[in-house]
């Protein structure tokens, strides 16, 4: 087996941004475990299923397909065959994104496609639940905060680059919310596993804590 990275924290941490950097150093594979999350989410929106209608959420990610395409930039994410990569990222995705991935039936079907995809390669892989239940002997772990005023600060600048209309505290609000549902749920909440090393990266550079993640790779 490859070699396995595993990078878990609240959200809009740099978890993905650092990920991808660290994969292209080592040359491992990046998944970011949050899109398909946000993929299935995408999926039980654009149907008319009740976001509490478990069983027939189940039916429905069932005959679903997620595909993760390394790109230089961004990965590319495909639902069903059809390009989602920014439709993901909207609003009402993420903030419904919380109670899908609650569910049992969610959970298993994408771990056990993390699980399969970590087989295949070297990988940093990044999320909420990967060195705790993706990933439990993953050979480095990484919990990565920040402090939420500094990761509204960040998601504002990064938002309003890809030209959506955000302001700072409906984001500030957003990801406290977030950070609390996913903290809170019962199957494998955000947890930081216990032999994952915490990195803060409030005041960091993205240089800086890519870095020092590639030195602990290193090791
Ligand atoms: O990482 P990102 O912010 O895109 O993740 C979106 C959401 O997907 C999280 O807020 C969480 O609800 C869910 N998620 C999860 N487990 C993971 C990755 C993401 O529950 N491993």
């Amino acid at each position: 087996a490859g070699m396995r990275i595993a990078i878990d924290g609240p959200a809009a941490a740099g978890k993905s941004t650092i990920a991808k950097l660290v994969a292209k150093k080592l040359g491992y594979t990046y998944i970011d475990t949050g899109a398909m999350y946000r993929a299935i989410t995408y999926k039980v929106l654009q149907s008319a299923i009740d976001l509490r209608n478990e069983e027939e959420i189940t039916r429905l990610i069932a005959q679903t397909e997620i595909e993760l395409q390394p790109d230089e930039q961004v990965q590319k994410v495909l639902l069903d065959g059809i390009e989602v990569t920014d439709a993901i990222r909207s609003h009402e995705v993420t903030t419904n994104v919380s109670a899908i991935a609650a569910l049992t039936s969610v959970r298993d079907l994408l771990v056990a496609k993390q699980q399969n995809l970590a087989a295949e390669s070297s990988v940093v892989m990044d999320g909420r639940d990967i060195g705790t239940a993706v990933l439990p002997e993953a050979e480095l772990k990484i919990f990565m905060t920040a402090s939420v005023e500094e990761r509204a600060e960040r998601r504002l600048l990064e938002e309003q680059k890809r030209g959506m209309k955000s302001d700072y505290e409906t984001l500030k609000r957003e990801i406290s919310e977030r950070d609390r549902a996913d903290s809170e749920r019962k199957i494998s909440p955000l947890k930081k596993a216990e032999d994952a090393i915490t990195i803060d990266t409030t005041g960091k550079t993205i240089e800086e804590v890519t870095n020092s993640i590639v030195e602990y790779a290193e090791k």
